[in-house]
Formats: C-alpha cells, sequence, structure tokens
C-alpha cells in the first residue's frame, strides 16, 4: 500500500495526509505529525508506542503517552496499522495491514516483516464448534547462532 510512494522525492507530510485520508481519519495536527512518524518516509515500520513516543518527544510534538496510545488505536480501527503482540509487555504496531509473518530479534528487541516466498500454513487445528479462525498470528523468535 505504501509501495507506491516509494522511488519519489519523499514528502513526509504529504504521505501522512494521504496515508490518513485514504482511512477517512480526520487529519488533525498531531495525527498527521504521528502519521509522519509512521509513514512519511515511504516504508513500512514496526514500531511500540513507547518508541514512538520518544520520537515525537525528541522532534516538536508535545503529546501525552495516552494520546499516542489513543491515536495508534484509532489508525488501527481505521484499518491503517496492524497490532503484533510479542509478550505481555510487548506490543508492536505494523503499518503493513495484510497477513504476514515476523521476525522477533531477541537479541535487539526489534520486529521485523519475515519473506514469505512459498510460505505456507497448512493443518491449522479446527477451530472449536461455534467458533472460527479470525486470524493467525506468526511471530518467528531469532537468537543470535552460537558457534
Ligand atoms: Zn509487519
Amino acid at each position: 500500500m505504501l509501495d507506491k510512494f516509494e522511488n519519489k522525492n519523499i514528502e513526509p507530510n504529504k504521505i501522512a495526509n494521504q496515508w490518513l485520508s485514504k482511512a477517512r481519519v480526520k487529519p488533525t495536527k498531531q495525527r498527521v505529525k504521528i502519521a509522519e512518524y509512521l509513514v512519511g518516509n515511504g516504508k513500512h515500520k514496526h514500531i511500540t508506542a513507547e518508541q514512538l513516543f520518544d520520537l515525537c518527544r525528541a522532534g516538536d510534538i508535545n503529546v501525552s503517552l495516552a494520546t499516542v496510545y489513543n491515536t495508534l488505536h484509532c489508525f488501527c480501527s481505521a484499518g491503517l496499522l496492524s497490532e503484533v503482540i510479542v509478550d505481555a509487555n510487548r506490543k508492536f504496531f505494523c503499518t503493513r495491514v495484510d497477513d504476514h509473518p515476523h521476525f522477533f530479534w531477541e537479541d535487539t528487541g526489534e520486529l521485523t516483516d519475515a519473506k514469505i516466498d512459498n510460505f505456507q500454513i497448512k493443518n491449522l487445528p479446527q477451530a472449536p464448534k461455534g467458533s472460527k479462525i479470525s486470524k493467525v498470528d506468526i511471530i518467528i523468535r531469532l537468537s543470535k547462532e552460537i558457534e
């Protein structure tokens, strides 16, 4: 979805406004600024609310952590972001909203997209009666190889 912005002159503010408008999210000043950090360079990003909050504080945006959370959840509800829960203390927001697996790098605490050539999920357990599988999250945890 962001790919069409690549290889063009990067205009973070314009990209952020387009990103918000395609989901009909009202472009308040704070939302546009936060969106610039998320998609302004035209590339996909994985970020925690705390990391985004730090970026805002280092920049010129005066927001609270609660506002950052609210904004991220607003973007999720609008279908602009997906949530990736790594563990009880770590939740990432991914700017890619299609189904895709992730690598979690245990040494650095980073989350990245895993390449999906020929990726298949087979023989998923059947959902219990009266329920259906709504989503399958795949997080592949990586650690350094010990030689
Ligand atoms: Zn992702």
